[in-house]
């Protein structure tokens, strides 16, 4: 059987030496297992068509059968476009290739009866399809058949669609196909779960909706539940090397602040969070957390807890935020925050003088200081702790891995590390791709806030956008208006923001109103003056690029004006609007766009418009970037999953997760007989893969 699979594809019925060396440059089809995870994408139900006056009514995709009469070319450079005009017994529709006109011209044939799928849209009151799928029509072929994706290379050695259909064809009708079961047969009932061997069949050569639906949910819990089996493998692996320093005592730097100082009682997700994080500490093994929590949602708090437990335990603390503003921040609010008690604080970032730098580097190896706070400063390797026990990294996904790394070392065992971050990361992605590191959720705000309320303007809104201003002003509240400034180095960008300050500053002129400005090409100095002149109250409006985006407090500011907000991302939009309602005042966020965006857009701005809720923004995010993109590429090499989808397959996720905790659990090692598929499974695929425990 193994030895059937690993056959190189060459040898196949109906493939041979030219065939093959396409199929692997082309789809990456190197053997008959291979070409068996070459999934069809999606069916046809032969047995069903549209008819084009019918399209008002539908919604999605539709499949048409009729003519193309005739074909036009128009348009030059970017606007040039290929239109088929297309015809069946109820009307014409054209047809629309924006891209690799020369090909489809070629391979259209006029007035031949043709069946076509694709996504009708409605423009200038005519329907048109872009982009359709074109097949021939045999009428011998009726029911449900597999749809192959497949490229122009391909199509032209006779690999379309039906091609690959018919070479998959063959290697099921080979002797040795057989595909046995790798999961234990009790699993077959309690996820009811077809056997391999009839999902494999399924979903290649499916005769019913229904039995697709069945191959492709249990190749798909077959996929992810290895994916699962081997992140907990490798958590294990790793915990079981990683030895870390047991904090047995909660202590009275702890006890003094929860009692005497803290003015509010902690939320119970805070309190849970808590727990979670007492408990690491005491394992034995070294902590390594990622706390996930809204904008406001008390995060810091719980780290400064944290810290204290490091301190009541003999150890010091470090916390490293992204960048200078926010690093003065937390300074500032744990200090004020432990000013009645015995702990030293002390801030060290890019710009603390040289004479100050020595003062501070001799007081962390004499243990003076308990908790230090800063910058990227904090990684260089001329800091050094007496006894660093505590690490938290705020906003984790400013810093790579390797940075984080760097902290691990900078004592003879693993400090425990907290990591924070206010961009959720949708559950599934979290279960999978921080597979070894423990995941902790705050998903409860500190009663009392005001939701914010937020809206869309466009520009012809402009002069109403400034006339709210200039009432919330009028109230004493303060304003944010952020412009998007990607890279700093865009002079476009910096133009529009110049602009925008300039419109602002003669709409709202001294003495009345007082105007700063932060962008990233200012000296740290001159931004933290304008940024303290904005917390201070001397300025109402902060007009500013996304330097803002994390952790600056301000709660006076109640309205957060973004403009080109088709721009930023989601989760963007979601950190900047954060940065409001932070106050006991009501708050707002309005989102200035031109008047033609995009579907995409549209998208994010009505989920923004809609939704205040960080975990349901990053699930819109997921499905609209994939989660390539929301990981960026470091981690995009996870993503070769074959049929299941992590921004749609949540659920099965889910299950997978548990199926793989309940194999570990009961046959750690996998000793078991009926866990011997799994096993040989894994050890192949843990040789294959070695760098995976690497992540995050
Ligand atoms: P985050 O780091 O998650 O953005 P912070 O820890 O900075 O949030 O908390 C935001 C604000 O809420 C701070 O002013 C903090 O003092 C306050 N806060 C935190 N926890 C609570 C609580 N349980 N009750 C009331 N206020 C709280
Ligand atoms: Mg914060």
């Amino acid at each position: 059987m193994n030895n059937f699979l690993i056959t190189p594809i060459e040898y196949l019925k109906g493939v041979g030496p030219q065939r093959a060396e396409v199929l692997k440059k082309e789809l990456g089809i190197y053997t008959f297992q291979d070409l068996i995870e070459y999934y069809p994408f999606r069916y046809v139900d032969r047995s069903e068509h549209h008819k084009i006056r019918d399209l008002v009514g539908l919604d999605g995709f539709a499949q048409l059968r009729g003519r193309i009469t005739q074909i036009l070319e128009s348009g030059t450079g970017r606007s040039k476009r290929l239109t088929a005009k297309f015809e069946d017994e109820t009307g014409m529709i054209d047809l629309v290739w924006f891209k690799g006109a020369s090909w489809i011209k070629k391979s259209i044939e006029i007035n031949k009866k043709i069946q076509i799928y694709g996504k009708p849209k409605l423009y200038a009151n005519k329907w048109n399809i872009p982009h359709p799928e074109i097949s021939s029509i045999n009428e011998k072929e009726v029911g449900f058949q597999p749809v192959y994706s497949s490229t122009e290379r391909l199509n032209s050695m006779n690999l379309n669609t039906k091609g690959i259909e018919k070479i998959v064809r063959n290697l099921l009708k080979e002797n040795a196909a057989k595909f046995d079961d790798l999961l234990p047969e009790r699993f077959r009932e309690k996820y009811r779960l077809v056997p391999r061997d009839t999902a494999i069949r399924g979903v290649h050569l499916p005769k019913s909706e229904q039995q697709v639906q069945a191959a492709r949910f249990r190749l798909k819990f077959e996929e992810l539940f290895f994916l699962q089996m081997e992140l907990l493998m490798r958590k294990k692996i790793a915990m079981q090397k990683s030895k870390g320093f047991v904090f047995e005592k909660v202590g009275s730097h702890f006890n003094t602040f929860y009692s005497d100082v803290l003015p509010f009682d902690l939320t119970g997700a805070q309190k849970r969070v808590l727990k979670e994080i007492r408990r690491d500490m005491n394992t034995g093994h070294h902590m390594n957390r990622l706390l996930q929590g809204d904008v406001g949602s008390g995060k810091t708090l719980v780290a400064l807890l944290s810290m204290l437990i490091g301190i009541d335990n003999k150890f010091q603390a470090a916390l490293m935020a992204p960048t200078e503003i926010l690093a003065i921040q937390h300074f500032e609010s744990i200090s004020e925050f432990l000013q009645s008690m015995d702990v030293k604080v002390a801030l060290l970032t890019g710009s603390t003088k040289k004479k100050d730098r020595v003062v501070l580097h001799e007081q962390l190896l004499n243990g003076e200081i308990d908790i230090l706070i800063g910058t990227h400063a904090l990684l260089e390797d001329t800091v050094q702790f007496k006894n660093l026990g505590v690490v938290i990294i705020d906003e984790q996904h400013r810093f790579g891995v390797a940075q984080r790394a760097r902290m691990w070392k900078k004592n003879t065992i693993p400090p425990h590390v907290l990591i924070m971050t206010a961009t959720p990361i949708p559950r599934t992605l979290a279960m999978t791709f921080y597979g070894d590191l423990d995941v902790s959720v705050i998903d409860e705000l500190p009663p009392g806030r005001k939701p914010i309320t937020t809206m869309h303007k466009r520009e012809a809104n402009r002069l109403r956008v400034f006339g709210f201003m200039k009432e919330e002003i009028a109230k004493g509240r303060q304003v944010y208006i952020v412009y998007p400034l990607i890279h700093e180095s865009e002079t476009l960008d910096f133009n529009n923001l110049m602009d925008g300050y300039e419109a602002i500053s003669r709409t709202f002129p001294l003495p009345d109103y007082h105007v700063s400005i932060v962008h990233g090409k200012m000296k740290p100095e001159d931004k933290e003056f304008e940024m303290n002149r904005f917390a201070n109250g001397e300025t109402q409006i902060m007009v500013a690029t996304t330097v803002i985006e994390v952790g600056v407090n301000v709660p006076n500011a109640s309205v957060m004006i973004i403009e080109s907000a088709e721009r930023f991302g989601l989760s963007q939009l979601h950190q900047l609007r954060g940065r409001v309602g932070r106050g006991a005042e009501k708050s707002y966020c309005i989102l200035m766009t031109g008047d033609k965006i995009s579907e995409d857009t549209k998208k994010r701005i009505s989920t923004m418009v809609r939704t205040n809720d960080g975990f349901e923004i990053s699930e819109v995010d997921l499905q609209l970037r994939g989660p390539g993109d929301l990981l960026g590429t470091q981690q995009s090499g996870l993503l070769d999953l074959k049929i299941a989808n992590l921004s749609r397959d949540g659920q099965v996720v889910a299950l997978a997760r548990d199926a793989a905790k309940e194999v570990l659990t009961e046959d750690p090692t996998l000793e078991r007989p009926e866990n011997a598929g799994i096993r040989s499974k894994l050890t192949s695929m843990l040789r294959s893969r070695p760098n995976w425990g690497k992540i995050a």
